[in-house]
């Protein structure tokens, strides 16, 4: 697989197609592994942040997570094919899952969304098996009664949603443990999924603007969104425009 190296981390080149592929390989293959789907909040804190960094270069498939990355890694000079979010990425492997009749864990979000996502993916991809599902407001101290629980329903595919990095943390601290084929970080997707929350439309997502109109949709999220020009600065400082006009005699 032909990843790129974006500040540090190194991201798959891959169309959301081809990576949908890889992950359902990761199934047949059997052995624990994590998909990461980086996004520009999460690269950015990994700056500062060794545990995060590391989780990114040990995860087996990092993929491109909106428009964010996809921007830096052409400023970078190594172009990925498309972004790979974690919601579409989720649907493919969700409909593979239907045709196949794997087993998905879903655990996270506010109690009662997981189940209605999980009848929603039942009720797109009627083959999928739905292993069982946990809300994602536990204390640390539940964290290894959670993880018995996830073992024991045997799922092909843990689906995690506490949100970006929490998510990755927890998946790669237990993932042994766990003996889950795929663990994958899902951010907001079983609040899309069951309805509670709405995904930008989709005129936005071909703009590129889709960040924006989740702003727009959610004002809170402009706390976490002050990262993003931070993001663009380092990125143009290390790849392009700055570096080039220092260069200039
Ligand atoms: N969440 C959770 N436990 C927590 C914090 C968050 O289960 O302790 C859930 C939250 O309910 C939401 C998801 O994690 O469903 C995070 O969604 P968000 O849109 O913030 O994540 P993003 O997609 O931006 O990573």
């Amino acid at each position: 697989m032909k990843t790129v190296d974006i500040l540090g981390a190194p991201v798959a080149s891959l169309t959301l197609d081809e990576a949908a592929q890889l992950v359902n390989q990761f199934v047949d293959e059997g052995r624990p592994r994590q998909v990461v789907t980086l996004n520009p909040e999460y690269l950015y804190r990994a700056q500062a942040d060794r545990q995060l960094m590391r989780i990114v270069h040990q995860a087996d498939l990092v993929t491109a997570d909106g428009v964010g990355i996809v921007w830096a890694a052409r400023r970078a000079g190594q172009p990925v094919p498309e972004r790979v979010t974690g919601i579409d990425l989720l649907l493919r492997l969700a409909e593979y899952a239907g045709v196949r009749s794997r087993r998905v864990f879903l655990l996270g979000s506010a109690p009662g969304v997981a189940e209605a996502a999980g009848r929603e993916l039942v009720k797109r991809y009627p083959g999928l098996v739905p292993a069982g599902t946990h809300h994602g407001y536990f204390k640390p101290e539940e964290d290894e009664a959670i993880v018995a629980k996830v073992r024991e329903a045997r799922p092909d595919l843990l689906f995690i949603a506490l949100g970006a990095p929490k998510q990755e943390i927890w998946g790669a601290r237990y993932l042994a443990e766990l003996n889950v084929p795929v663990v994958m970080g899902v951010g907001g997707s079983l609040d899309v999924l069951a309805g509670t929350v709405q995904r930008a439309p989709v005129w936005t997502q071909r703009l590129h603007i889709e960040w924006l109109a989740r702003l727009a949709m959610n004002p809170k999220r402009w706390r976490r969104q002050l990262v993003l020009p931070k993001f663009a600065l380092l990125v143009l400082y290390q790849y392009g425009l700055f570096k080039s006009s220092r260069n200039v005699p």
